[in-house]
Parts: C-alpha cells; structure tokens; sequence
C-alpha cells in the first residue's frame, strides 16, 4: 500500500466513504448492542451541529477559545452536581472511559506515594483498570464476586493492606449490568483509609436518572472519585467521558507539569494533549439539550425496553438470566446450551451481541435505539435457539475457537492469542 499521489475530489471521497460503510454494523435499526448509543434523530442533529461548529478548535488551550473554556466549566460543574459532588469537588473532561480511569488511578497512585501500590477491585471491574495499573505500575488485586453477581465486600477487606491506593467497585459493571455495593465498599475503604472510585462509565447516566434511585455517587461517604461517560448513555459523540472528584486537593494529583521546556510552560490536566473542541461542543450541546427531563425520558424508554427484552430470554427455553436484571444490561447464559452457537445464529441475521465468559454468556446494552427491534429480536432468537438445542446448528469455527479460548486454562498462552490478533488488525485485507 502506498500513499496516494494525486487527491480525490471531496464528492468522490465522500462516495468512497458511504460506500465503505456497507459492510458495517446496523446500529440505526437497532441491532447492535453496547458499541453504539444512539438517541434518535434530533440528539444525533444536536451534535452534528455542534461537533462542525468547533471541528478546529483546540481544547488544549482554553485561552484561545473562551467558547470551550465556558462550555467545558459548565458541563463539569454540572456533572458534579448530578453525581452528588458537593462544594469542594472537581471534575475533568477526558477522551473516554479508559481515560478517566487512568487518570483516577494515577490520582490514588500520586496521592498516596506508596513505593509497591495496588488497586482492589472485583474480578467483573473493567479491563481500563488492568490498562491503568499495567500502563502505571501498581498491582492488581482481584476479588471475586458472590452469588448475585457483586463484588464480595469481605474479599475486598481481606485484600487491602498498607500499599492499597484505590478500592473500586462499579455502577454497574460491563459484563452483568449489576451495582455493586458501593455503601459498603466506600465505608470498607474509607474505615481502611484508601480512596474508593466508582465506576460508573456505563450506568452513570441511566443511575442518575432512574425513577428508582440506588445509592451509588459521591453522595455516598467514602466515595472519592468517579468515572462516566459521556458517550455511552449522556448520548454524546464518541471520545468524551467525565472524571469526578469528591475532593479539588485530591485531583490535583492529576495534573502534569512541564517547566523548563523550550517550548514555554506546559500544564496538562489529563492525558490528552491536544483535544478535539467539536467533542467538547457536542457534549456540551447534548446536555444542554436534552436536560434532567430529556435523559428521565430516555432512561424510562430504555429499561421499559430492557424489560420487555429480558422477558424475552427469560421465555426461551435452554436460556438462563444473569444478574438482578435492574437496569439496562442484558447478560444471559445457557444451560446445556452453547451460547456462541446461538451468537452465532443472530449474527447471520444481523445481530451483534457482545460475549462473554466465566460462564459463556451473551451481553446486551440496551438503548433508545432497541425499541424498535425488540419484537425482531424475540423472533430471531427462538428461532436460532430452537435450532441450537435441536442441534441443527453448531458452533462454526468462529464460536469454536472463542469457546475454546475462553476455557484453555493457560491464560498465558491466550493472551498471546490476543496479541497476535491485534497484530493482524492493521493488515491489509482483501477485497
Ligand atoms: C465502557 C466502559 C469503560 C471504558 O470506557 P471506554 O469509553 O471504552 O474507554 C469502563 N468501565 C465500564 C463499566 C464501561 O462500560
């Protein structure tokens, strides 16, 4: 492959782009879980609109664009009072999840200055941890979870010790959509005297505004810090997620300086360098938009469809629910049923479920955009499920080798697995 030589017109490009997305998944019919948030026309409008508006600008300087500086300080401050921060807290604005736990890592890790620190956390806690710990080495202590599917809080006691920098637990988690309890791990972290953060890059924005209420934010003592996205359920455009602090002393163990650079003084609140200000804008705007109303409304469509989809597992025999099936993820099992092959079958009918394992599962977010395909979906898995257990279809090699992958005992020997297929990713391929 080399670089092109003479340029395309901007209508071929834009052929050439349209056509490219032919192959891609269906999110508008909403057949794609957990890896698009869509709201609808209107919100998707919103943040076009915005995200062209400032496609230059440059988040890394608020001076030059007072326009970001203003818009960032008001969706932060709003996010900290949304998620319960009180007078002295602080927030940032980061480029995702991943980021936003990396940056709440490395707070607890400057913070506390142990030389050998660790993070407790639950076995379902988001891999961005692992990252975090891997990218910031401080080791990894994991609990498991009880029967319900949370983490167990007397695991947790059992494992901090002096060098623990941070206790985690989620709100909720990614592979079961279950809250842990956050209450006790706070109370657990705060008598042991270690920060603790909530995860709360998924249910964040469904949590805040369920009719319904769990304790699960700063509101609750012990919690010094917590991660959502905005770009899961605040409906914003990919690459923008919160960061929140009970504490403004504490985040500033955050920050990174710069002083004797030709280049000037350099300060840099998070990761990022530059960042993008239509992300900014966009975020900013779909707040602004849709407001405390806009999002109770979302929330409610959401779990009503959440429901009606569970309803749907629940009636199909050889399936088996995972987790107390409150909010807006959907995990189900088989029981003597190969899940994969049934992932399999949806897939062929354009499904994209997310898998997962420990049991082998199959992992559902559910969004605004599902309520139109939940009466399709119920079709299409009797259907495949029917087959599965009647053993008309069988895992092909796909579903086999992920099956098999995710049961080989050597855990070693499959991240190398991992390893070599991100290798492959950026390939050429054919056709
Ligand atoms: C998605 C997610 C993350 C990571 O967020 P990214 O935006 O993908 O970087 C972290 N925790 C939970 C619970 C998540 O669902």
């Amino acid at each position: 492959m080399s670089f092109p030589k003479e340029g395309l017109s901007r209508s071929d490009v834009a052929t050439v782009l349209r056509d490219l997305r032919h192959g891609d998944a269906d999110w508008h019919a909403g057949r794609t879980f957990s890896l698009v948030y869509f709201a609808g026309e209107d919100v998707l409008a919103v943040l076009r609109d915005a995200y062209q508006l400032f496609i230059h600008e440059n988040g890394l300087s608020l001076d030059a664009f007072p326009s970001l500086r203003k818009m960032e300080t008001e969706l932060l401050g709003w996010c900290c009072e949304l998620f319960g921060g009180g007078p002295a807290s602080a927030a940032s604005l980061t480029s995702g999840g991943t980021e936003s736990i990396l940056m709440a890592v490395k707070t607890a890790r400057d913070a506390a200055a142990r030389a050998t620190p660790n993070l407790v956390l639950p076995v379902s806690a988001h891999p961005a941890f692992d990252k975090a710990a891997h990218y910031l080495g401080v080791a990894v202590r994991k609990v498991p979870l009880r029967a319900d599917l949370r983490a167990d809080v007397d695991a947790m006691a059992a494992a901090i010790d002096g060098d623990t920098v941070l206790v985690v637990g989620s709100a909720y988690g990614f592979p079961h959509g279950v809250v842990d309890d956050i209450p006790a791990i706070a109370a657990l972290a705060q008598s042991r005297g270690v920060p603790c953060h909530v995860d709360a890059c998924l249910g964040g924005f469904i949590l805040a505004f369920e009719d319904e209420p769990v304790p699960f934010d700063l509101r609750v003592p012990g919690v010094t810090s917590l991660s959502a996205d905005l770009h899961k359920y605040g409906y914003a455009a990919k690459g923008s997620s919160v960061v929140v602090y009970a504490d403004r002393s504490y985040r500033r163990h955050q920050f990174f300086a710069a002083t004797d650079w030709p280049g000037g003084l350099y300060g840099s609140p998070t990761l990022a360098g530059t960042r993008p200000g239509g992300g900014i804008a966009a975020a900013w705007a779909v707040l602004r938009h849709l407001g405390r109303d806009g999002y109770a409304h979302l929330t409610r469509v959401v779990l009503h469809t959440a429901a009606a989809l569970r309803a749907a597992i629940a009636g199909t025999p050889g399936l088996r629910l995972l987790g107390d099936g409150r909010h807006s993820v959907i995990a189900f099992t088989g029981d003597d049923l190969d899940v994969y092959a049934v992932d399999e079958g949806l897939r062929e009918r354009g499904w994209h479920l997310d898998r997962l394992q420990n049991p082998n599962g199959l992992q559902m977010i559910v969004t605004p955009a599902h309520v139109q395909a939940a009466s399709a979906f119920e079709a299409d898995l009797a259907e495949v499920t029917a087959a599965v257990r009647d053993g008309r279809r069988t895992a092909g090699s796909d579903a086999a080798v992920y099956g098999a992958l995710a049961t080989l005992p050597d855990r070693a020997m499959v991240q190398g697995f991992v390893l070599d297929w991100l290798d492959l990713r950026d390939r050429p391929q054919e056709g």
